[in-house]
């Protein structure tokens, strides 16, 4: 307990002087975090900005290994490749799962070039272009994986001396993002693999899997543990002779505690299951690639309204709006008869009352509504001098761009609001800002920096 108090102190200290990061006492609420970093930004503030809270990563991590002390994490940096998560977790002695070489980069520039990168990093994506390959070699990175016998073939060529895993096929059907139709080998091509890389002197050392992101079935690890012991077992045949030292069991975990199942929950079925089929006497090093879990919480999102548009109804009546002469009439232009019931998109924002515009979209933090299925938590503080009760009106929030489908809510219920008054949205660190876009010149780059406890 001491050990990690002192260790939490050292980094908060470590992290105020290199980010800056402002200490915030945890009682205190991210509502009023947010208003005081608005109060304090100038008034005519516009551009969006991130309040990252630092210790929500530490205290993942701790989290993680009083839960799963057996397994140790190697952050899936493509879930929020900000190196201040880097930082952090590198600090904790955590590791780190690239994907590609600029991910690879991305962890030297963090954390140096004397990272250990031979124990620290695993090359887990299962296609590798050969100038990937060549980078992860150079810097040292000693074990991947392979799911095909292409790969194996390519490895032999270009990276001979590689620890591999074999990279397994799980039921991953109750997974948000399920990841088998495009990786994985089944028990079948398993066998291959394992007689193709006997024939070919590949240094196979283990098996991982990945049940999908967002995996809400913790006996889907099970499934999948189940999976790897036999082919840790078939492996270890005469005809194959590998003597299997390497079990990684891939990402999925939820990064929010009130999630059902908790992670906790999912933890006690693993520890579970590992201890009947791995027990630790058996000398397996365990590993994981957690991604979400690692950067779903500790990010807040702080928008603006810049534009808006407001009783959009009052405009639509069929009565005619400016009576013309007899050769151009102008009427209003919802003349056509409307379905009551008809909840499309398009019908959700006609009928709407007020349009507000705000400077992050779907092109930007909002993307993961599409790519990740995530629901995003809407917050407002009120910022102008404008009256105005709580009434609630049907609403709709638009990104900036120029394009229609950036819309971020088709139909809220919000008070009106005024330009200027703020929009934000707690929890948004993970596949968010990692596949944003710079879409008509908006992005959220700014990040300010807080160390909550
Ligand atoms: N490992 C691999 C190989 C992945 O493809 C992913 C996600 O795409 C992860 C780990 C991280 O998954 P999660 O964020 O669900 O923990």
């Amino acid at each position: 307990q001491r050990r990690r108090r002192f260790l939490v102190h050292h980094l908060r200290e470590l992290f105020e002087e290199k980010l800056g990061a402002k200490h915030v006492d945890y009682g205190q609420s991210t509502a009023s975090i947010v208003k005081k970093f608005c109060e304090e930004l100038p008034s005519d503030n516009d551009e969006p900005f991130y309040i990252v809270n630092l210790s929500h990563y530490a205290r993942q991590y701790q989290q993680w290994m009083h839960f799963l002390g057996r397994i140790r994490p190697f952050y899936a940096v493509k879930s929020n490749p900000s190196s201040f998560i880097i930082k952090v977790l590198a600090e904790l002695n955590g590791g780190f799962d690239c994907a590609s070489a600029e991910e690879l980069e991305l962890v030297r520039k963090s954390c140096g070039d004397d990272f250990d990168f031979a124990t620290r990093i695993i090359y887990a994506h299962p296609c590798k272009p050969f100038s990937h390959i060549q980078q992860f070699r150079k810097a040292g990175v000693q074990m991947t994986v392979v799911d095909n016998e292409d790969e194996l073939h390519k490895l032999k060529q270009h990276w001979p001396e590689a620890r591999v895993l074999i990279r397994l096929k799980p039921n991953d059907t109750h997974s948000m993002s399920p990841f088998s139709t495009k990786f994985g080998a089944n028990e079948r091509e398993c066998i291959t693999l394992l007689r193709l890389a006997r024939e070919l002197n590949i240094n196979l050392v283990g098996c991982s899997f990945h049940v999908g992101s967002r995996c809400l079935d913790p006996n889907l690890y099970t499934e999948a543990l189940k999976q790897a012991r036999r082919i840790f077992d078939i492996a270890q045949q005469d005809e194959f002779k590998f003597n299997f030292k390497v079990l990684d069991i891939g990402g999925g975990f939820s990064g929010h505690n009130w999630d059902k199942p908790s992670f906790p929950e999912v933890a006690k079925v693993i520890n579970h299951t590992l201890d009947k089929l791995f027990p630790e006497s058996e000398g397996i090093t365990m590993m994981s690639e957690p991604g979400r879990y690692f950067s779903s919480g500790g990010m807040t999102l702080v928008t603006r309204i810049t534009s808006r548009r407001i009783h959009n109804l009052a405009y639509k009546s069929n009565e005619p709006v400016v009576q013309l002469d007899r050769k151009m009439s102008l009427t209003a232009s919802s003349s056509e008869t409307k379905d009551e019931n008809d909840t499309s998109e398009r019908a959700l924002i006609e009928s709407a009352e007020n349009i507000y515009y705000i400077n992050d979209g779907i092109y930007g933090t909002f993307n993961a509504i599409i790519f990740d299925h995530k629901i995003f938590i809407v917050h407002y503080i009120r910022m102008s001098n404008e009256k105005s009760d709580n009434k609630q009106f049907k609403s709709v929030i638009f990104g900036p761009t120029c394009d229609s489908i950036d819309c971020i809510a088709h139909s809220i219920d919000l008070p009106l609001l005024s330009i200027g008054d703020v929009l934000w949205f707690p929890d948004v660190g993970s596949y968010t800002n990692a596949c944003a876009s710079n879409f008509n010149g908006f992005q959220t780059k700014k990040f300010l920096f807080i160390w909550r406890n």
